[in-house]
């Protein structure tokens, strides 16, 4: 396994990282033993990095993965969240906040996270985010209950905006560096870069839609994304490799993206991913990936308040490619 470091933080995190919202049967019903030996195996695998929220199965993630890791906690590095605590309940007042992460130290039975983020932050106000969040997470960070601090969300543009008033220690973006979009790359990792920002990506198979099983009922992309992620994964398979496989190793070889999220309940999940990150990717092959996805190729949805969006998207779903080159809407 390889390891990088999360910007400034010194934390050494494996380039897989693991997602841990299935643990809260965010997408099946899952077995204590299957959880077990899905952590175990991640574990022996040499993979480090688990995130988690209290959001994730409405706090059932935080709790199964405590004690999932048990006694070594102190082995890896887990980072939590605060502010979204479902579909349409988010707090990301000071006050909140700060129960939040001792609640959440209960539940994963430690007494400090390596990193805690304030969870989709487009969802709440820019004012607030900048102005009280992150300065009451400092003080969380002072008081040694959390080693780092950082935010996450879709939409890029308020992430910079919101750490350029206010520093933090790492964002955690998903689905915008991935096989179906690269826009990470233009709104964001030049800023992280020249500030020392750590760079967690998430999502490398778009929430599913880069699986044989494709993607679930509730994903949020239009149907021309969804379609393009059907054609690369019926390419891949002509081709004999795994869609997976390729995508997840398109987003490590991303040299600066400190790890890839991916989300595991399954132990042959995290053997199969693990071996992906073993192959070197195939010229020709992304070559065709690209062409399969021809004008699907960086577009994303609405997600949160409308003046928090990077383009102007509308009411629709479909923003259309992000072909501009230029400064986004927001
Ligand atoms: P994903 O797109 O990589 O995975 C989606 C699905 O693929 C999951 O159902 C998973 O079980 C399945 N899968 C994993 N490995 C597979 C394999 N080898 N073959 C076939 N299917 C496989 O990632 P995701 O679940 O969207 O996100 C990963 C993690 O990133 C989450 O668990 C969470 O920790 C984090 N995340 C955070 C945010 C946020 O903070 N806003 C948003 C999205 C994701």
């Amino acid at each position: 396994m390889e390891y990088r470091t999360l910007g400034k933080t010194g934390l050494s995190v494996s380039v897989i990282g693991f997602g841990a919202s299935p643990l809260g049967d965010e997408f099946r019903t899952t077995t204590a033993a299957e959880r077990q030996s899905a952590v175990d195996a991640a574990i022996d695998a040499g993979i480090n990095f688990f995130d988690v929220s209290p959001y994730y199965g409405r706090t059932l993630a935080e709790q199964r993965l405590g004690e999932a890791l048990g006694a070594r906690r102190s082995r890896v590095v887990v980072a939590t969240k605060c502010g979204r605590y479902d579909v349409e309940s988010f707090d990301f007042s000071a006050k909140r906040i700060t129960t939040s992460i001792d609640e959440s130290l209960r539940r994963l039975r430690t007494d400090y996270v390596d990193l805690l983020q304030a969870h989709d932050i487009e969802f709440g106000d820019y004012n607030q985010i900048a102005g009280e969040t992150i300065p009451a997470l400092r003080r969380i960070q002072e008081s040694g209950k959390a080693r780092f601090i950082g935010i996450t969300g879709l939409p890029l543009t308020m992430m910079r905006r919101v750490a350029e008033n206010a520093p933090v220690d790492a964002f955690l973006s998903y689905c915008r560096y991935n096989l179906l979009i690269t826009d990470l790359d233009r709104l964001l990792m030049p800023f992280a870069q020249a500030n020392g920002i750590g760079v967690i990506n998430a999502s490398p198979l778009h929430m599913g839609i880069l699986t044989e099983r494709g993607a679930p009922a509730w994903h949020p992309a239009p149907d021309n994304v969804k379609q393009a992620g059907g054609r690369v994964v019926e390419l891949c398979r002509r081709r004999g490799v795994p869609a997976g496989a390729v995508a997840l190793r398109f987003c490590v070889e991303h040299p600066h993206i400190a790890t890839t999220l991916v989300g595991l309940s399954r132990p042959d999940h995290v053997q199969a991913n693990v071996r992906a990150i073993e192959q070197p990717l195939d010229p020709e092959l992304l070559r065709e990936i690209e062409a399969a996805v021809g004008p699907a190729a960086n577009v994303t949805w609405p997600s949160g308040r409308p003046e928090n969006n990077d383009y102007d998207l509308g009411s629709q779903a479909a923003p259309g490619p992000d072909t501009s080159g230029g400064s986004p809407g927001a």
